[in-house]
């Protein structure tokens, strides 16, 4: 039985038994054949849009249902795959699979035409020199407009990864996708820096948030964030919003975007129709 991932990150369901070196030994070689066995698969949470609180978009969040220890989150097996390298193909399967589902949502669901597609990248990934080809063919198999894909990708990866590829930069923005800066507030990248990579959005880490009700302190950060997102244009969305308080104090603050257990977890695709109606 499945107990998934431990609060640090550690692999929990055998850790007292085997240790969690061989434990990730052990994921390693199991997900290498995790793909083909089809044992990857993405849940969607919505991203709403705070005064109409609507849905506008979509993120895809990778899930493994693992044969023996049942799901597995991504914190635990996204380091293994990034390690491995095997992060290159399954993010590319995530993108092929994403951007389809997203489609289908857009064509099929009266006023979900306009849906955003959001998709976390890890930096071995970004650093691939056909990356952009990649996400081209995907957005051409799956019918989407690349102009509706938001590439995640989170503060502190871009920070490790100093040289982003500014040619993978570029094709991105001139097929019309955009970068979204995940968990911001948790590293340190400068004003210069993501005004040069042009993002288009910028999303607050949950832990700013989580403390909006106790630490209004945290208010004064996020109103800094806000002036910054103001002046580089950037759409900026609260991430991990749990209490009527939080998005109380929020909408006070001028968010217009948000994502959290508040409005609903990440869910499987067949549940997200009935969801939107
Ligand atoms: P993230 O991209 O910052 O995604 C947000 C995480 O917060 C998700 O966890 C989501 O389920 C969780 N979350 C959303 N709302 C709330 C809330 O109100 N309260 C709480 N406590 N949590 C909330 P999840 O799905 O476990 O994903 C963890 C991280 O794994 C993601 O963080 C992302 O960095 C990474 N990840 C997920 N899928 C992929 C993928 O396909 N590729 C890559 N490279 N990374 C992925
Ligand atoms: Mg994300
Ligand atoms: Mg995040
Ligand atoms: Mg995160």
């Amino acid at each position: 039985e499945a107990k998934a991932a431990g609060g640090d990150g550690s692999v929990v369901y055998d850790s007292r038994t085997t240790g969690q070196a061989a434990g990730r030994l052990d994921l390693q070689s199991d997900l290498r054949v995790a793909l083909e066995r089809d044992e990857l698969f993405l849940e969607y949470q919505p991203i709403i849009e705070l005064d109409a609180e609507q849905a506008v978009g979509f993120e895809a969040l990778l899930r493994w249902r693992h044969r023996e220890h049942g799901l597995i989150m991504p914190d635990t097996f996204i380091p293994i795959a990034e390690e491995t390298g095997l992060i290159v193909p399954i993010g590319t399967w995530v993108l092929n699979e994403a951007l389809a589902q997203v489609q289908r949502w857009r064509s099929n669901v009266p006023g979900a035409g306009n849906l955003w597609a959001a998709v976390n990248i890890s930096a071995r990934q970004l650093v691939t020199p056909d990356f952009p080809d990649i996400v081209h063919t995907a957005a051409l198999a799956a019918g989407i407009d690349p102009a509706a894909v938001n590439l995640e990708i989170t503060e502190t990866v871009l920070m490790e990864q100093p040289e982003l590829p500014s040619e993978t930069l570029h094709r991105l923005h001139d097929l019309g996708v955009g970068l979204s800066i995940d968990d911001f507030g948790t590293g340190y990248s400068s004003l210069s820096y993501i005004q040069w990579m042009s993002a288009r959005t910028l999303k607050i880490d949950r832990s700013f948030i989580e403390v909006l009700d106790t630490d209004p302190q945290r208010a004064s950060i996020i109103e800094l964030i806000l002036g910054m997102a103001r002046t580089l244009d950037l759409i900026v969305i609260a991430e991990g919003v749990e209490t009527p308080n939080q998005l109380a104090e929020l909408r006070r603050l001028g968010v217009h975007h948000a994502q959290g257990y508040l409005w609903s977890k990440a869910m499987p695709a067949d549940q997200v129709t009935a969801w939107l109606t």
